[in-house]
């Protein structure tokens, strides 16, 4: 018996891929397809399924990261100058028999590693993804899609950087018997970054290109507009503080009523904002919703 079929096989798993075709969504939105000798024996267990990218190093050679149990240990003990830069991205979809998997990249301009990276990369350049193992017989986490059962209502605000997750979330919904009365917001750079998502009579759809606005703000002028279940009589919860310049915003919902869901992704400091609204002012249930930042303005977080 080999030493790996011994072991309790691990939640997550590193994957050694490479870079097998990148094409446009929309301008600032791409496809890029990795494929790789075990992607056979990757897992995803949601649409909004989280990953860590590991992109070349600063000097310009492939990650090498070995995925032994301490591997995020001696991942932190690395020279940051040396070491390969990680990022959090989503699965799109994982093709397992072919050894695919799809990951959507937001091109922001060449600004931070994984953006750089995706503005330049060719096809067979190698990375490293960090992401669920199909012989993990549990639940390994990493993502937060969890609708109560029989969902009547749900509210969607995003932005690019969510958009993958959203569009995944509405594939699943789409064959749903009765999918729930849908309203999905979502943020654009531009207008031309609007692309084709499942549908169904109950789903409305507003993009909204931010032009010259500052990221997050049509988010937040949207979940002012947003249809809500009624405010309760009882006081909204004392929300605790998060510095989004120094923490990662990421409320997550407790498994509730059908009534109403609420997914909210994008710019940290904007999800903060409707933090505020959604509980603190207009009391929705803080455990009807998710809200997560996947970015911050100006910082890197990760
Ligand atoms: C759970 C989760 C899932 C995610 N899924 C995806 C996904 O599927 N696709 C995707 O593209 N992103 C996704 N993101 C967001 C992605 O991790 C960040 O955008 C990340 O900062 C990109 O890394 P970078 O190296 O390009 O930039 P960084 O080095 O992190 O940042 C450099 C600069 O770029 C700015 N910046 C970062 N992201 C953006 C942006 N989107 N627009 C404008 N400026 C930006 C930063 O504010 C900073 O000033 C996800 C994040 C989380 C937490």
């Amino acid at each position: 018996m080999s030493q790996e079929a011994s072991q309790p096989a691990s939640p997550y798993k590193l994957f050694d891929v490479a870079l097998k075709a990148k094409s446009p969504l929309s301008p600032h939105l791409w496809r890029f397809t990795f494929e790789g000798p075990q992607v056979g024996r990757m897992a995803t267990l949601a649409p909004d399924q989280r990953i860590k990218i590991f992109f070349p190093t600063p000097q310009g050679r492939p990650p090498e990261l070995v995925g032994t149990p301490d591997w995020y240990a001696r991942y932190k003990k690395q020279d940051v100058a040396t070491r390969p830069p990680m990022r959090t991205y989503t699965i799109r979809a994982l093709r397992a028999h072919a050894g695919e998997v799809d990951v959507d990249f937001v091109l922001h301009g060449e600004t931070g590693p994984a953006s750089t990276w995706a503005t330049r990369a060719r096809p067979g350049e190698r990375l490293q993804i960090m992401a669920p193992n199909a012989a993990f017989e549990g639940d390994a986490g990493g993502y937060e899609w969890k609708p109560p059962q029989g969902l009547r209502r749900l509210l969607l605000i995003a932005d690019e950087t969510a958009l993958p997750a959203v569009a995944g979330i509405l594939e699943e919904l789409a064959a749903l018997p009765a999918p729930p009365i849908t309203e999905l917001y979502v943020e654009t750079p531009s207008e031309d970054d609007a692309i084709p998502l499942a549908t169904w009579p109950g789903l409305s759809v507003e993009w909204m290109p931010r032009g010259l606005e500052a990221p997050g703000a049509k988010m937040l002028g949207a979940a002012h507009r947003a249809a809500l279940p009624t405010a309760g009589s009882k006081a909204a919860p004392v929300l605790a503080e998060v510095n989004v310049d120094e923490a990662i915003l990421w409320d997550v919902s407790a498994p509730g009523d059908a009534g109403f869901y609420g997914w909210v992704a994008g710019e940290a400091a904007a999800v903060l904002a409707i933090r505020r609204l959604l509980i603190a002012e207009r009391k929705v249930d803080k455990n009807a919703l998710n809200l997560m930042g996947y970015w911050r303005e100006g910082r890197v977080l990760d």
